[in-house]
């Protein structure tokens, strides 16, 4: 069946659409042309440098390099909005080749969606992300701790008054204490809305929060 299956429907590149004979996402080619970060020998890298201004962050990943006409942006692009949820897994895979973790955290999360927006899109293209890597790293994850209540988007700046509108588009249902967090993103770009996560987890005692996203921006 899945012989007759992969002869009608066989997988391909969604880059440049050559067939491809195994579960990839993308062709060996392609796959040379992502700006994968390399930052493993950096003590201090962009994302810490950016999210410092923001909150306290330990350490902090980013697989690639997020380019406007790159092949990074019309991945998550495909993962967010064209329902390739399975390149969640695929993505994943990518980060455990590329990237060591310098601490290991205690428990995975990530950046919730509105129920409103997981029910449009049905899926959160974190999720398969966050179980890959748990279950790669043997770190638990849980996709309940953080809770959206409100649509809108996070804004700017770092005076309190901000910094409180932020923490209240989130919220904790159950705190835990004496954790280290992975909070996990797709793409970060101003980094407000990992800011109000992070006042969010922090403000129960003893947490700390490292940081990895899929792109950087
Ligand atoms: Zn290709």
């Amino acid at each position: 069946m899945n012989f007759v299956t992969d002869l009608l429907f066989p997988n391909r590149c969604l880059n440049c659409n050559h067939i491809i004979y195994n579960q990839d996402i993308i062709c060996e080619q392609c796959y040379d042309q992502i700006n994968f970060t390399h930052w493993e020998a950096l003590k201090q890298n962009p994302l810490k440098l950016k999210l410092n201004t923001l909150f306290p962050v330990r350490e902090t990943y980013a697989l690639m390099h997020f380019e406007k006409q790159g092949l990074c942006r019309k991945i998550i692009h495909h993962l967010k909005y064209k329902h390739r949820e399975n390149i969640g897994r695929q993505l994943a895979k990518w980060t455990v080749k590329k990237i060591k973790l310098h601490i290991k955290p205690d428990l995975l999360i990530n950046i919730p969606l509105h129920p409103r927006k997981m029910k449009k899109r049905g899926y959160n293209q974190l999720h398969l992300y966050t179980e890959t890597l748990s279950h790669a790293w043997g770190i638990p994850f849980d996709h309940h701790y953080l809770k959206r209540i409100t649509h809108h988007k996070p804004q700017a700046g770092k005076n309190r008054l901000s910094r409180q509108h932020n923490t209240e588009i989130f919220t904790v249902p159950l705190a835990r204490c004496n954790t280290h967090f992975l909070l996990i993103d797709d793409i970060c770009t101003t980094g407000n809305t990992m800011a109000g996560c992070a006042w969010k987890i922090l403000e129960a005692s003893n947490n700390s929060i490292s940081i990895l996203v899929m792109a950087i921006d």
